[in-house]
């Protein structure tokens, strides 16, 4: 049975006073939650603030983005041992928004994944395809690719760690969220690859996050398919009525 696994991403989003009053809230809404986990992802500047906050609670941290290396001269990088100082569980990679701006590949999360995981941080990997690519037909063609890409020579038990975001470009941000047939093919692509990548156990094992204009008002339906493990959650991420609702999805 694969817990569910609930994440904000706020982006570049939020301050100081923000941010604590985010999980401030979340902590009072959310105490008694048990059956699914939840985590928050700040922007860098303020995983420690958020980290102190949520400290004791049963809300984890989890960082936007992080580098391949543990230290040395990468001005402006994050390493995966600041990001455990720092009290993250998670760290998101891979993104579209890295991928689109930052021209992050396949090979570099890939890169970043092996990295995350031999520190113990748990990288929820980003994949999905963009609007002209489902317009084409390309979907699993494409989302098959990052996902072999990103997890290439990953062993099993590190595999079984891993989560994984289904995040159509076309619904970040955009208030268009795929259906809950589209959402759940390609969730089932994905277990179905990891399946002949690894193993049914493995495949089994993974959770499957879906991404795209999540909201109060759609992810019961989303969550009650079979592929689907999870939420990664931007916009409605940032106030906690919203992300309350979402985290709470089974009422
Ligand atoms: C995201 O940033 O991962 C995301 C899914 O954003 P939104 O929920 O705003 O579409």
């Amino acid at each position: 049975m694969r817990k569910p696994i609930i994440a904000g991403n706020w982006k570049m989003n939020l301050n100081a006073q923000e941010s604590v009053a985010l999980v401030t809230g979340l902590k009072r809404e959310l105490a008694g939650v048990t059956d699914v986990e939840i985590a928050v992802c700040p922007p860098a500047t303020l995983l420690t603030a958020v980290g102190s906050a949520i400290a004791g609670s049963n809300i984890a941290l989890g960082a936007q983005n992080m580098y391949t290396q543990d230290s040395g001269a990468f001005t402006g990088e994050i390493s995966p041992l600041m990001l455990l100082d720092a009290g993250c569980t998670y760290v998101i990679l891979g993104h579209s928004e890295r991928r689109q701006y930052f021209n992050e590949t396949d090979a570099f999360i890939n890169e970043k994944a092996k990295k995350a995981l031999s520190h113990g941080l748990i990288p929820i990997i980003c994949v999905g395809e963009t609007l002209e690519q489902r317009e084409a037909g390309i979907t699993a063609d494409v989302v098959s690719t990052q996902v072999k890409g990103c997890v290439a020579g990953l062993s099993a038990d590190e595999m079984k760690k891993c989560v994984i975001a289904y995040e159509p470009v076309w619904a970040i941000g955009t208030g268009k969220t795929a259906t809950t047939k589209q959402a759940q093919e390609v969730h089932a692509m994905i277990r179905s690859l990891l399946k002949k990548i690894f193993s049914d156990n493995v495949a089994q094992a993974v959770r499957i996050q879906y991404g795209g204009s999540v909201k109060p008002d759609n992810v019961s339906e989303l969550m009650a398919q079979e592929d689907i493990d999870g939420a990664l959650v931007g916009g409605a991420s940032l106030k906690v009525d919203s992300f309350a609702k979402i985290v709470k999805f089974n009422g």
